[in-house]
């Protein structure tokens, strides 16, 4: 039944997309009245660095290749301005509170371990996180993660420590990613090991060129040997203006069905060694702390995001600066960002009003492998999943891609549901948000 439905549309990982976003009327609404209304003592803390040291061949993540002339000393800089200027935005007359802390990228760890105190230094000093109280997820690549890096992270209280090893067969890293030697890799994951950071997360692609069901469970076994708190496996994907040439040997059929396959078989070999799959992407050890972004897709709690490619979300504006995936414009971004001087507005952003804020709880916990308790949507929404999204549940259940078998009030995705999480995320977005994002001019 799924076999005409392409399985790889897109990654769905926040909705709306950024592509979805528009630049906000001029001044654009201010910060102070923004939050003033919204509750703040759960919020969500995120810290984006645009830096790495090679631009991988997959990614459209908002990142540039290096910092040159004390560019990333001036990126803190206005980091500590617009922390500043956010966290008097947020009063002082309801309690501030940040139950969760990240730090992404690019790669954080590009930074060295002077600029990673710093970065610690704004979001407690100016933002006022327990760092050392709240769990602080951390992304790093293996050239980066070194020791004295690790120990600043450590000793500053982050608890998950992620990174992108994408394959342990040095030709596929080579093909697809970045030339790196699996004994780099490994000995980065023995450093990270010796910092004793509490979960650490290993992320891999499928689907890479020359990958077969062998190379493939070589990087699954690599990973494994170091027992992971967590591993994620992300379906490779190949997007306008990254650095990785449309593969020429396969039709785009038979790309999925590789991919549909190695996925089956990762996902069937870390559940064989008793990982739990947490979403398609997703699998945790038993017995992990739940420190994931996927653990916290929380659904109302607001997110404070800093630095240029960082989101914001009240409960009706998403919000962040321009987005481009080109590295000219990521970098006059960048130089804008570190130029700037007043933060104490929105100036890009989608309004989130009630039609989208069901589709968007609906959309993040139907791609949860737990599923979805239909009273939680209920006591939300005063509604029924069924009676709102009639013909895209249909669709779902005629493809197999629903649970049957769940238990009364849970909407749970079959195995198939979940491998097609990328096909069915999509199809949950609204007129709008699709006719923005095929609006938006890829830069
Ligand atoms: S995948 Fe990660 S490390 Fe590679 S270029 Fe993108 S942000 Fe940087």
């Amino acid at each position: 039944m799924t076999g005409h439905v392409r399985p790889y549309r897109s990654y769905v990982y926040a909705y709306p997309h950024k592509t979805a976003y528009r630049p906000l009327p001029e001044p654009g609404p201010a910060l102070r009245d923004l939050w003033r209304d919204e509750r703040k003592d759960a919020l969500s803390l995120y810290l984006h660095i645009p830096f790495c040291e090679v631009r991988c061949g997959f990614c459209n993540l908002f990142t540039r290749i290096g910092a040159p002339d004390e560019l990333t000393g001036r990126y803190l800089d206005a980091l500590d301005r617009q922390a500043t200027a956010v966290r008097d935005a947020l009063g002082d007359t309801a309690p501030v509170r940040f139950a969760n802390a990240a730090f992404g990228g690019g790669t954080p760890t590009f930074l060295e371990a002077a600029e990673l105190e710093r970065l610690c230094d704004i979001a407690e000093k100016r933002m006022g996180a327990d760092l050392r109280a709240i769990p602080l997820s951390v992304e790093a690549s293996p050239a980066t993660a070194t020791a004295d890096r690790l120990a600043v992270l450590a000793e500053r209280g982050t608890t998950r420590l992620s990174l992108g090893v994408q394959s342990f067969v040095d030709e596929e890293a080579r093909a697809a990613v970045r030339p790196q030697r699996r004994a780099d890799v490994d000995a980065a994951l023995a450093r990270i090991r010796d910092a004793r950071i509490p979960v650490l997360n290993i992320d891999l692609i499928y689907g890479i060129d020359g990958q077969t069901p062998a190379s493939w469970r070589t990087s699954l076994d690599a990973a494994l040997a170091w027992q992971p708190e967590e591993l994620y496996l992300y379906p490779l994907y190949v997007r306008p203006l990254t650095g990785l040439a449309r593969r020429t040997a396969v039709t785009d059929r038979d790309w999925d069905e590789q991919r549909l396959s190695l996925y089956r078989q990762g996902r069937d070999h870390l559940l064989a060694h008793g990982y739990e799959q947490v979403s398609m992407r997703m699998f945790r050890r038993p017995g992990a702390p739940a420190q994931g972004p996927d653990d916290h897709a929380c659904q109302t709690d607001g997110m404070i995001g800093l630095g240029c490619g960082a989101r914001s979300y009240t409960s009706t504006l998403h919000y962040s600066f321009d987005y481009a995936v080109d590295m000219g414009h990521i970098r006059a971004i960048i130089d804008a960002y570190t130029g700037t001087e007043d933060f104490t507005r929105a100036v890009h952003g989608r309004y989130v009003d009630g039609d989208e804020a069901r589709r968007r709880h609906l959309l993040q916990s139907l791609l949860q492998a737990r599923g979805m308790p239909l009273a939680d949507y209920r006591d939300r929404f005063g509604a029924e999943p069924y009676d709102d999204f009639p013909a895209e549940l249909a669709a779902f259940a005629a493809r197999g891609w629903l649970d049957d078998d769940a238990p009364d009030g849970l909407l749970r995705l079959s195995p198939e549901g979940l491998a097609h999480s990328d096909a069915l995320g999509p199809e949950l977005f609204s007129a709008e948000v699709r006719a923005a994002m095929a609006a938006y001019a890829v830069k």
